[in-house]
C-alpha cells in the first residue's frame, strides 16, 4: 500500500480532506444503497431540518495500524448502537448496524492511503454524521435524511510529551435532567461553545461541568467522561443519566477490573470528593485519556492534584498504555473488541 506523503508525526487534530467518503440518502421512508463518492461538499435544501432545527447528530471512531500492519477499528458496533439511540431520540431514520459497519469498511477500505502507519501516533478520525436534509419550517422532523461517513488523519494528541489539563468548574449547565446530554447531538456542542470559548479566554483547557439540578455532582466536560483514582486505588467515574456514555470509559473500565485487577466504581461523586482523589483524566476516542492537573472550583479555590502539572498519574498511565496497547495489537484484546478491516 503507497502511503500519501504526509508527515505523520506533525499532523494536528484537525480536517484533511481525503479520497472518498461515504453517503447515503433517507427517502420515501427508506435508505438507499449508499455509496462512496469523492465530492466533500454537501448540497442541501435551504430549509433542511439541520439547517433550522439542528437535526443532526455524529459518532467519532478511529481505525489505526497495528503492529502486525493490519487496519482495525476499535469497537464500532458500540459506536453504531449509540448513533442508533441518538437518532431515535431526535426524531430521525436510525442507521442500521450494519448499514454502519458496512459504510465504516468500505470508506477506511478507500482512504487506506491516509492510515497512519504504526508507531507514529497519529490515526484515521473516522466521522460518521446523520442530518435532516429535507425541507421544514414548521417545526417537525425533516422528511428526507442524509447519512454520511468521511475520514480525516489526525496526529498524535500529546505531542511533545503529555501535559497534565487545567480545567474549571463551569458556571454554565451542559445538560438538563431528561434533556439530552446522553445523545451525541450536535446541539450539545453548539450550546457548549460559548463556556468552552470562556474557559479558554480565562487561561483553563477545558470546563468541568457539575449536574444542572443541584450544582453538586461531577458530570462530564462535554467532549470526554471523568475517571478518578482514588488513594487507595480505586478507579471511580460518575454515574449520571445526562452524560454522553463514552465508549473509551466503558472500555478503561473493564480495563481496570480484568487486566490491571483495580476495583471499579461507577457512582454519583459528589464534587467536594475530588480534592481526595489521587488521579483524574479525561477519557474519549480523540485523547484516550488526558490527565488532570488542577480544577479551580466556582469559589476561586484550586484542586491540585498529586501528580502535578507535567507528569501523567501511575494507575492511569497503566490503563493508556493497556487500552492503546489492545487497540494497536500488542497486548491482547477482549473478545470482540477489535474489527480488523485490511
Ligand atoms: C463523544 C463524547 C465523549 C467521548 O466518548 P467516546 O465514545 O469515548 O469517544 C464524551 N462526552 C461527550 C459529550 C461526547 O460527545
Amino acid at each position: 500500500m503507497n502511503k500519501k506523503n504526509i508527515d505523520w508525526a506533525s499532523l494536528g487534530f484537525q480536517y484533511i480532506q481525503t479520497d472518498k467518503r461515504y453517503v447515503s440518502h433517507f427517502k420515501d421512508g427508506k435508505w438507499d444503497e449508499g455509496a462512496l463518492v469523492e465530492d466533500a461538499t454537501v448540497c442541501i435544501s435551504e430549509s433542511a431540518g439541520v439547517l433550522q432545527y439542528s437535526q443532526s447528530c455524529f459518532e467519532g471512531l478511529k481505525a489505526y495500524t497495528t503492529v502486525d500492519g493490519r487496519v482495525v477499528t476499535f469497537r464500532p458496533d458500540l459506536n453504531a448502537q449509540r448513533m442508533y439511540d441518538t437518532a431515535e431520540r431526535l426524531l430521525m431514520p436510525p442507521v442500521p448496524q450494519e448499514k454502519f459497519l458496512d459504510a465504516l469498511d468500505q470508506m477506511v477500505k478507500a482512504n487506506l492511503a491516509y492510515v497512519p502507519p504504526y508507531g507514529s501516533g497519529a490515526t484515521l478520525y473516522v466521522r460518521p454524521f446523520l442530518f435532516g436534509s429535507g425541507p421544514v419550517i414548521g417545526v417537525a422532523p425533516a422528511p428526507e435524511y442524509e447519512f454520511r461517513m468521511f475520514c480525516t488523519p489526525v496526529g498524535p494528541y500529546f505531542k511533545g510529551g503529555v501535559r497534565p489539563l487545567k480545567l474549571q468548574v463551569s458556571a454554565f449547565d451542559r445538560a438538563a435532567p431528561k434533556g439530552t446530554g446522553h445523545i451525541k447531538a450536535g446541539l450539545n456542542y453548539a450550546m457548549s461553545l460559548y463556556a468552552g470559548y470562556e474557559a479558554k479566554h480565562k487561561g483553563f483547557d477545558e470546563n468541568m461541568f457539575l449536574d444542572a439540578k443541584t450544582r453538586t455532582f461531577v458530570e462530564e466536560t462535554g467532549g470526554a467522561n471523568f475517571i478518578f483514582i482514588t488513594k487507595d486505588n480505586k478507579l471511580v467515574t460518575p454515574k449520571s443519566e445526562t452524560i454522553l456514555p463514552s465508549i473509551t470509559r466503558r472500555s478503561l473500565m473493564y480495563v481496570a477490573e480484568h487486566y490491571l485487577h483495580l476495583e471499579v466504581e461507577q457512582r454519583e461523586i459528589p464534587f467536594s470528593e475530588v480534592s481526595e482523589f489521587a488521579e483524574g483524566g479525561l477519557c474519549g476516542t480523540a485523547a484516550v485519556i488526558s490527565p488532570i492537573g488542577s480544577i479551580t472550583a466556582l469559589d476561586g479555590s484550586v484542586i491540585e492534584f498529586p501528580s502535578g502539572m507535567t507528569n501523567i498519574g501511575p494507575i492511569t498511565k497503566k490503563l493508556y498504555d493497556t487500552l492503546t496497547g489492545i487497540q494497536m495489537g500488542s497486548i491482547e484484546a477482549p473478545e470482540g473488541w477489535i474489527h480488523t478491516i485490511a
